[in-house]
């Protein structure tokens, strides 16, 4: 890893197609008039897979990174036989984001946000004075926290009083990551207004979420495993969505793919998938609506309430934006499906007996719509499918380790007097 050193990139406007140099931390072009995703334009065409040792970095060709930090973990592909078999498939290809150390799966935090994690905190200048500050309801979080902690990056979550369980570790962390939560009952909406409080401080600076292209490049490492390793880029790529940063960073992956020529010119049809009853990407692709339709507040949120992969409950996804998901679903071809709690659990289940291993419920979403598309005759039994396993291996890493859980350093009211937060986050980090 000594001899790393960062590829040269460009940055794109998907609107207008102006090219610009990064200034550091562009989220958008600041001479587009309309609301576009800007994409990285990659000097290196083909790219070059480093050593395994390298972890997510080995991808650091398509990376934004200017620096590697340590202990990441690239996801692993492998060629399914079990499911495969069950399914009928011919060349069902798993891309598994979690802790399965059998296959060779490390990713400690358990989630496929740990790739996004390693890419954002690698963009981020080494000597960065500012603090940087993420919301969630949990897997964002965790994985953050695991890096910022073994990289001694000065990191501010924002965290739902109720989801603070969700930030456990198999260590105690270095106290460079603090966490601030608004109260009981508020949830990712509320936590995403706290930390826009915190963020009027200019000690603080905020990630980005799907504007950034370090995420969306981190998440795109999923593809880039999965092509590198069956050698052609798939028919059909299965993944849930709840944002659809990561969907929309495997349609990005892909483009990058037919360019570099190696691995054919195939468009793979995004084949996402929804929680039933929260489904409003799934209903908008329906009415064949850039917009999402209304969606009442309150329903909303009982519906959020309602789904057990509560990672897929959220209500702004950059669905609409141009360069979004639903640009991504015209451009391949793609679907969006829905599963019900009821669907999903029992593909987790079938997942552990034939994979052996646990998988979340998001990634059960996802594998409930590839049962379902195979049944409906959708997919060709010969044709080249990825799911992409956003996460698992949670039961199997906590077998037997004793965890450490972070707590917050204040609790705020939902609507909190902004001073007061503005004090008080400065202070945790003076
Ligand atoms: C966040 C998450 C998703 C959804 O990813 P998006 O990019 O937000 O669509 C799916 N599965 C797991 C396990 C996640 O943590």
């Amino acid at each position: 890893m000594e001899n790393f050193t960062p590829t040269p990139y460009t940055l794109e406007c998907v609107a207008t197609g102006r090219e610009f140099e990064d200034a550091g931390w562009m989220l958008a072009d600041p001479q587009c008039k309309e609301t576009s995703l800007v994409r990285t334009k990659y000097a290196r065409k083909q790219i070059d897979v480093k050593p395994a040792d390298w972890g997510l970095y080995r991808f650091s060709d398509w990376m934004p990174v200017r620096r590697i930090l340590k202990g990441s973990s690239a996801p692993v592909t492998y060629k399914s036989k079990g499911l495969a078999a069950h399914l009928g498939l011919e060349n069902l290809w798993i891309t598994f984001n979690g802790w399965y150390p059998a296959i060779g799966a490390t990713m400690s935090t358990c989630s496929f946000k740990e790739t996004e994690a390693y890419s954002v905190c690698g963009r981020a200048a080494a000597d960065e004075r500012r603090v940087l500050v993420v919301a969630s309801a949990g897997n964002t979080a965790r994985a953050f926290a695991k890096v910022c902690s073994d990289n001694n990056i000065r990191l501010l979550l924002s965290v739902p009083y109720d989801n603070i369980g969700a930030l456990w570790f198999d260590q105690p962390l270095n106290p460079c990551v603090k966490l601030i939560s608004c109260e009981k009952g508020g949830d990712y909406f509320d936590a995403i207004h706290l930390s826009d409080i915190a963020l009027k401080s200019p000690g603080f600076y905020a990630e980005g979420g799907a504007k950034n292209v370090a995420r969306r490049d981190g998440m795109a490492c999923t593809v880039l495993s999965a092509v590198t390793t069956i050698g052609r880029i798939p028919d059909y790529y299965f993944q849930a969505v709840g944002s659809g940063t990561g969907a929309i960073a495997a349609w990005e992956a892909n483009m990058r793919l037919v360019e570099d020529g190696r691995f054919g010119r195939n468009t793979m049809k995004l084949m996402v998938a929804q929680n039933a009853p929260f489904v409003p990407m799934y209903d908008a692709w329906q009415a064949a609506s850039r917009k999402l339709l209304p969606y009442d507040d309150d329903k909303a949120r009982r519906d959020a309430e309602i789904i057990d992969a509560k990672v897929l409950s959220n209500r702004r996804p950059p669905y609409s934006v141009t360069g979004g998901l639903f640009d991504a679903l015209k451009a391949t071809g793609g679907e969006v499906f829905v599963a019900t709690n009821a669907m999903a659990r029992k593909a987790r289940k079938l997942f552990h007996e034939l994979e052996g291993v646990d998988i979340y419920s998001a990634a059960g979403v996802a594998l409930a719509s590839l049962v379902n598309a195979v049944n409906a005759g959708k997919i060709e039994k010969d044709a080249t499918v990825m799911l992409n396993v956003t996460g698992g291996g949670e039961e199997h890493f906590k077998e037997g380790k004793e965890l450490w859980y972070l707590k917050p350093s204040h609790v705020f009211p939902l609507e909190p007097d902004e001073n007061d937060v503005v004090e008080k986050v400065e202070a945790l980090f003076n």
